[in-house]
């Protein structure tokens, strides 16, 4: 098992920056996920974990060993990759073997070894079958397999899933972290689908164009995104975002978004007039008649239990997610109402949060929780 640790990580290619000084540290045996848009710089920030590429500057400890200049083979890391490299021509005993006698082990124990990893996955019935007719889910736990035979120090998996159907990713994504529960190996593991990020990750990074945006766990970087591309990336629907003029002073409880005076959680610091985003989540947003922020309803969506409404206002739109049964139409006015202790606040000029009082607070639980 293994604490992985990356220090002013930085990865240039011939002048293009991929990963900008990268900070962080994966605790022994957590699910680390690096979730961005394509591009971003999670694979390569992998690779360079994994020692398939060499940084640029900075070091990677692996449990607490210089490992930054270390060959791939001698950092005791296995590897899931997307595209199931399976060899065809092998059984599924096989494929799962191929490390165990790569590495010279005896008949007997890489058996018992593969038996082992197959009755885990449960595959076992599948062992002496050819790879070449397995389903898609299948052919990814027999990778996986081969990844969990020879227990090594941490897995990286980059985008394991993404060749799945949307209804097996979701099963294989509640396998993994299955597994994970059951083997607690350090996993870090790329992707750019928020769902699956969510769902397995003990911690989660943000990316964008190289550089960690918000490292939290899954509940802080949802309830309290620390930049407006994190408000937006998270969340579907993302985080509503609505830009307006004001000045702040420190406690003060409420801000000016054109007629409306809006209650929010009391900022830490003052900042003169500017400009400011006001960020709320679709479940936090109610209809009030007698709200001074108003508009009017553009679209519908039914999604069973709950629906999307989406609301033009002269500050930006606004999504409601709320009960179907209430009855909207489109045209209809209406007035916006947002749960106060929800709401987060950003600089527009720099696009980062402004600490308020409830963002102490929300750390402190969360971080008791965990
Ligand atoms: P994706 O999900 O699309 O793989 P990513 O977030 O994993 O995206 P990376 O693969 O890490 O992104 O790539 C980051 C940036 O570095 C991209 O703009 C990519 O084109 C560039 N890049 C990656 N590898 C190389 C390389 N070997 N030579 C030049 N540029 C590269």
């Amino acid at each position: 098992m293994a604490e992985i640790r990356v220090e002013r990580l930085h990865k240039d290619f011939n002048g293009f920056v991929a990963v900008q000084n990268s900070n962080f540290v994966i605790e022994d045996r957590s699910f680390f996920v690096m979730l961005g848009p394509s591009g971003c710089g999670k694979t390569t920030t992998l690779r360079m974990i994994a020692g398939l590429e060499l940084p640029t500057d900075g070091r990677i400890l692996l449990d607490g060993k210089d490992v930054t200049f270390k060959r791939a083979s001698e950092r005791d890391i296995a590897f899931v990759f997307q595209l199931f490299a399976l060899y065809p021509h092998m059984n599924v005993r096989r494929n799962i073997a191929f490390p165990l006698v790569s590495m010279g082990m005896k008949r007997a124990e890489v058996r018992a070894k593969v038996e082992e990893a197959a009755r885990i996955l449960r595959i076992t019935e599948l062992l002496d079958r050819p790879v070449s007719g397995l389903s898609g889910g299948d052919r990814q736990r027999v990778a996986l397999g081969r990844a969990i035979v020879r227990r090594p120090k941490a897995f990286m998996m980059d985008e394991p899933l993404g060749a799945l159907d949307s209804e097996l990713r979701d099963v294989m994504c509640g396998e993994l972290r299955g597994l994970h529960d059951r083997l607690k190996a350090t996993t870090v593991y790329v992707t750019h689908d928020q769902t699956e990020a969510m769902a397995l990750g003990d911690r989660i990074a943000v990316m964008s164009h190289g550089v960690i945006e918000q490292l939290g766990t899954p509940r802080e970087i949802y309830d309290r995104p620390t930049s407006v591309f994190v408000a937006d990336f998270i969340g579907s629907p993302p985080m509503n975002l609505l830009t307006f003029n004001d000045s702040l002073e420190a406690g003060r409880s409420s801000v000016r978004v054109g007629q409306a005076e809006i209650s929010i959680p009391a900022p830490r610091e003052a900042m003169a007039a500017r400009e400011l985003i006001l960020g709320v989540r679709p479940e936090h947003v109610r209809l009030n008649d007698g709200a001074r922020l108003r508009g009017e309803v553009f679209g519908t969506e039914y999604l069973g239990t709950t629906q999307i409404v989406t609301v033009t206002t002269a500050h930006g739109m606004v999504k409601a997610r709320l009960a179907s049964s209430l009855k909207v139409s489109i045209g209809d006015r209406v007035g916006l109402e947002f749960r106060p202790d929800r709401i987060s606040l950003f600089d527009a000029g720099s696009g980062r949060a402004i600490r308020t009082a409830l963002d102490d607070q929300a750390q402190a639980l969360e971080r008791a929780h965990v």
